[in-house]
């Protein structure tokens, strides 16, 4: 049987490998040049299951209004693409209620954890070289309420066997010393030991290869403009280089996926979150950060990766717009200069590459694996800010939902129409 996946980040790249793997004849195409050019080029790197509590928590509303009227927030809403996430943003706040915030943490920290069963298996049977590492991770407060209430928000996390640590101010530079100088401004923070790094689009290189190696084709530099469907099925897919059949399609496609579903009449309610990086040269500091640390007031995060430190966040609602906007990335600096304030000396700006990228957001923070009303349409898409943590996990998960084999988790629970 033959399987079409449309789109080579990290999410189709591991899906081609596992359903490669599990038998099937492969074909991936991107409109990009090669794998992981797009949302997964330059995150932050991190794989972190501690953070998969969704983005839109109870109180959300209120971060949202004041992004609106100019304040201060960390979410940022460009009124302009209000008309545009209506149904999908109302969606949103509904899913931010507290009935249903609990669960929505409970499915995303349940996909997080088996994805990190299942890329430590991959590390055991492959030989792939992504500059990963297992420090744990660090997020920093300069809010003690806010601190507390992390504290208590990662209780929950103990249900999926994860552990935490909360740390006073002066416990954060045995830990991290590279702090030093930042202490005056942090009142603590919370470790978090599991938690892992490395580079996500080094993954999703290495991960082509293997899947090539099982035999997977890949076809680059080809746009998918529509599927056609007929009744029940997508017949074929008209591409920038012409028609092409298949038995099964699935849909990687990130934030792209919904105005490519939508050609075949299909809802899926994923939209854009722009975030923005830097990837900085250590250039000689030599007792740099050692572990991805988060700042929890500005949401930002900060990740040693090899010889460089990449600086990560915003979320802006801003449609598909990758316009690189200066205010935003000399907040990132401003965040490395509090943080880490003896980096300063060798910071050289003209070396560091500045990045945007759309994570792929559902209303309820968890991504869409497998079956769709279109027998032979499935999808791996959604993954929001956490799809380098959840791509191995979803896709095995989606490759034994294809062979029609039992899932380690509940397949219901990642659904298309799960609520
Ligand atoms: C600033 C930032 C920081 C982040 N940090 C982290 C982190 O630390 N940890 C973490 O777990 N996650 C993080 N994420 C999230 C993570 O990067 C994404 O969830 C993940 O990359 C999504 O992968 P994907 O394969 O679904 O999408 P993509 O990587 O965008 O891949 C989709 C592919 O589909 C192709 N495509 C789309 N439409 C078409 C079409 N019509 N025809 C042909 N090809 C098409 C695109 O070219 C693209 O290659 C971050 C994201 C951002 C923006």
């Amino acid at each position: 049987m033959k399987i079409t996946i449309i789109g080579a980040g990290i999410i189709g790249v591991s899906s081609a490998y596992f359903l490669a793997k599990s038998g099937y004849e492969v074909e991936v195409i991107d409109r990009q040049d090669g794998p992981g050019l797009e949302t997964s080029f330059a995150n932050a790197g991190m794989l972190t299951p501690s953070m998969s509590d969704p983005w839109n928590s109870p109180g959300i509303m209120g971060t949202l209004i004041s992004s609106l009227i100019g304040g201060h927030s960390s979410i940022i809403l460009s009124p302009k693409i209000l008309p545009s996430i209506v149904g999908w943003g109302l969606s949103f706040l509904n899913q931010s209620r507290q009935k249903y915030f609990y669960n929505n943490l409970h499915r995303s920290a349940e996909l997080c954890c088996y994805s990190m069963k299942v890329l430590a298996k991959l590390n055991d049977d492959l030989d792939i070289n992504y500059q990963g590492y297992k420090t744990g991770s660090m997020k920093v407060f300069r809010d003690q309420s806010a601190m507390d209430k992390l504290a208590k928000l990662s209780e929950q996390l103990k249900d999926h066997g994860m552990t935490y640590q909360v740390l006073k101010s002066k416990e954060l530079l045995k830990l991290e010393p590279s702090l030093k100088g930042a202490e005056h401004r942090l009142c603590g923070g919370v470790y978090f030991p599991d938690d892992q790094a490395g580079n996500a689009y080094q993954f999703t290189c290495e991960m082509e290869v293997k899947a090539r190696n099982l035999g997977v084709s890949f076809h680059y530099g080809v746009s998918v403009n529509k599927m056609i469907r007929e009744g029940e099925k997508i017949t074929k897919i008209i591409t920038s280089e012409g028609e092409v059949n298949s038995n099964m399609f699935i849909l990687c496609t990130g934030s792209y996926s919904m105005p490519l579903a939508r050609t075949a009449s299909l809802n899926i309610p994923v939209r854009p979150a722009k975030g923005y990086s830097l990837t900085i040269p250590i250039n000689g500091w030599k007792s740099g950060p050692r572990m991805p640390l988060i700042d929890d007031g500005s949401h930002l995060a900060i990740t040693p990766l090899g010889d460089t430190i990449r600086i990560a966040g915003a979320a802006e609602f801003s449609g598909y717009d990758r316009q690189i906007k200066k205010n935003r990335i000399g907040k990132l600096y401003d965040l490395l200069d509090e943080i880490y304030p003896q980096f300063g000396p060798y910071l050289e700006r003209d070396k560091v590459k500045e990045w945007s990228g759309l994570r792929p957001l559902t209303p309820d923070g968890s991504p869409y694996i497998g079956r769709t009303p279109i027998k032979n349409l499935y999808l791996n898409t959604g993954h929001g800010p956490l799809g380098w943590t959840m791509a191995a996990g979803s896709a095995k998960m989606l490759s034994n939902i294809i062979d029609g084999k039992k899932t380690i988790l509940n397949e219901n629970n990642y659904c298309l129409n799960r609520h």
